[in-house]
Formats: structure tokens, C-alpha cells, sequence
């Protein structure tokens, strides 16, 4: 469908309403709550948009166990703001979605940030590095630690992101609190197959931890040689994931708290991994990550209860 920002969707209430029950259901609504098939939307103006489950007798909204279920922002400007975020390739800071959206800056906040859980919610799962010839390079960087008050010129503390990229396929980026072997190695097999070529640099911390794998290539930054055992050429993956999450960050989120690093790596992550979807196909990944989300942890504390 086309979804530049004139269609409807993005302007109209029960226009964006329609199109929600339609991405989340298909034409047969379900009850987020116990899955039941036997609902039927009420009737009346307050209770617009408003279903009744006939076998758990509570009600519900498309808004129920989405990122949206605690919000009173329309749902025509929650898909504008999807929309946006999936739009722009160095992101959107609340600032600008503020502005473009006509809302607080503390509501264009919490938008982006509940954009950035459903983003996270779409990101694919299982190990990466899985097909027999897979080769995944593992990389760190640092955000942060400019000066941020002259006159102590003391520097704000960096922050570390470590990214996994397999080559030709996706990319995962995790905030790691400091790096070192241990939180390295914990990232790396819980995401990639042990049967992977792990490509580094030559960072001592990678040492030991690429015999885990089928073969390690490392990089040599200073003399800008690879010293490769498994016979592959200098791709600069990692590095071209970086440059963008960087410049995004530099460019768009001039600080990023710790605290939410996690959810930004997400939305970087999602774009590089849907960099050959339109825009319109992946603000659709976003609104069913908006879903996923929030019923796996329905599922969760159903599987607890
Ligand atoms: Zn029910």
C-alpha cells in the first residue's frame, strides 16, 4: 500500500484504527487476553474502537497489549510516528518528533521510546551465522565521553556498544557495560553459531574466544591488513554498521543515557536489517513488533502462572 505521510491513515482516527485491526488481525479479531475468537465490537461513540470478549467477558482495544495500550496519543499519530522512525536512516530525536507531530517533548519521548520497544520486538531471533560458509565480524565501539562542561572539561563517561554483523546478512548491536573476554564471549555465543568464521581485530580480548568458532580472521587496523586463516578479504561490515549507528548518534541523539542504549541499538538494528525493505514495509515490521512485544510477556506470565 502506499504509505507516504497524505494517506489517510495518518490523518484520520477511524481511518488508523481500521488500519491497525486490519495489520493485527486480518478480519478476525482475537482477545489479547485469553485468545478467544468469540468477540464483537460494541456499539456507541464511547465505546469506539471498544470489543467484548464473550468468553472472558473482558474488553479490549487494538491498543491492548500493544506499546500503545498505556497511551492517549491517537493512533493516527502513533503510525505517523512508526512511520517516521522506520523513514529516517540516522533516526529521530524527540525533539524533532515533537515538532512534527504537534505533541509534548515528554509524549514524543515516550513515543520513540515505545517505537524503539516495538522495533526490538521485530528483530529477528535464533543464532546468526548458521549457513556453512557464514562469516560474522564482531566489533566494539564508544559512545559518549565528550566534554560536557567547559569549565571542568571533564569528560561524560563512554559508553560501549558491541555489534555482531555477518556479512550479507544481519546485524545485531548489544550496550555492553564494560568490555572485556567474559561479556564479549557471553554476547557471542548466545547469538552465533560456533560453526561461523569469526572475523575481529586483533584485540587481545577476541584471543581465546575465536578457537571457539570454525575459524578466526583477525584485522590489523594500524597496518590495515587482515592476517586471515580462513582466506577472506577486508570487508569492513562491523565498520559500515558503526559509521551509521555513529553518525546517527552523533547526529541526531546528541546523548544517549545508558539506562536506554539497549533500545537504541534496536532501532539501528532493525534498519540495517530491513536496508532493503521500503519505508512502508518496515513501519508494517514495526507495528507487528508493537504487538509481539507485549504478548510475550503475556505468554511469559501465562507459562509462570
Ligand atoms: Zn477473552
Amino acid at each position: 500500500m502506499d504509505t507516504n505521510i497524505t494517506n489517510p491513515i495518518f490523518h484520520d482516527e477511524a481511518k488508523a484504527t481500521a488500519h491497525i485491526e486490519a495489520q493485527r488481525w486480518n478480519g478476525e479479531p482475537s482477545c489479547p487476553h485469553c485468545g478467544s475468537l468469540a468477540v464483537r465490537k460494541m456499539g456507541g461513540k464511547t465505546q469506539a474502537g471498544m470489543f467484548l470478549c464473550n468468553d472472558c467477558r473482558d474488553k479490549f482495544t487494538v491498543r491492548t497489549g500493544t506499546v500503545m495500550e498505556r497511551s492517549h496519543v491517537p493512533l493516527h499519530k502513533w503510525l505517523l510516528a512508526m512511520h517516521l522512525m522506520a523513514a529516517s536512516k540516522k533516526g529521530m530525536s524527540a525533539k524533532q518528533m515533537e515538532r512534527m507531530l504537534g505533541v509534548t517533548y515528554k509524549t514524543a519521548w515516550f513515543l520513540c521510546h515505545r517505537i524503539r520497544e516495538a522495533m526490538e520486538g521485530a528483530a529477528p531471533t535464533g543464532p546468526m551465522g548458521g549457513q556453512p560458509d557464514s562469516v560474522v565480524e564482531a566489533d566494539e565501539t564508544y559512545v559518549g565521553g565528550k566534554a560536557k562542561n567547559r569549565a571542568t572539561r571533564k569528560p561524560a563517561p563512554k559508553k560501549a556498544v558491541v555489534a555482531l554483523v555477518e556479512r550479507n546478512g544481519m546485524a545485531r548491536s548489544f550496550h555492553v557495560a564494560n568490555v572485556n573476554a567474559a561479556t564479549v564471549r557471553s554476547v557471542l555465543v548466545a547469538n552465533v553459531e560456533r560453526t561461523a568464521h569469526l572475523m575481529t581485530d586483533e584485540s587481545p580480548i577476541y584471543t581465546r574466544l575465536g578457537k571457539e568458532f570454525n575459524g578466526h580472521s583477525v584485522v590489523n587496523h594500524s597496518a590495515k591488513q587482515y592476517v586471515t586463516t580462513g582466506g577472506f578479504k577486508h570487508s569492513n561490515t562491523a565498520e559500515n554498521f558503526f559509521s551509521i549507528f555513529k553518525r546517527g548518534v552523533i547526529g541526531t541523539y546528541h546523548h544517549m543515557s545508558e539506562a536506554h542504549l539497549g533500545r537504541y541499538c534496536a532501532e539501528f538494528d532493525l534498519r540495517y536489517n530491513t536496508r532493503e525493505l521500503t519505508d512502508g514495509e518496515r513501519a508494517a515490521l514495526i507495528l507487528k513488533g508493537a504487538e509481539g512485544r507485549r504478548l510475550t510477556y503475556r505468554r511469559i506470565d501465562k507459562l509462570a502462572a
